[in-house]
């Protein structure tokens, strides 16, 4: 009986680390996907893409995780 419990609370454990990385992943994929669209102005020190407005370059991983 104690080893399906402990069965059970590591697969309850297991799937919800599972969907966890699964939504880290998912953020990290917008942000890389965000991130290679990035130009870089080394005159303003700031960045921005073809569809977003100026973001100033301390800010970057601000709007790449928005
Ligand atoms: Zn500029």
């Amino acid at each position: 009986m104690a080893m399906f419990v402990i069965g059970g609370v590591t697969i309850a454990y297991a799937s919800a680390y599972a969907s966890t990385l699964k939504k880290k992943r998912f953020t990290y994929e917008k942000a890389i996907a965000k991130w290679s669209d990035l130009y870089f102005c080394s005159r303003c020190d700031g960045v921005f893409t073809a569809q977003s407005n100026f973001v100033p370059a301390g800010y970057m991983n601000n709007f790449l995780n928005q």
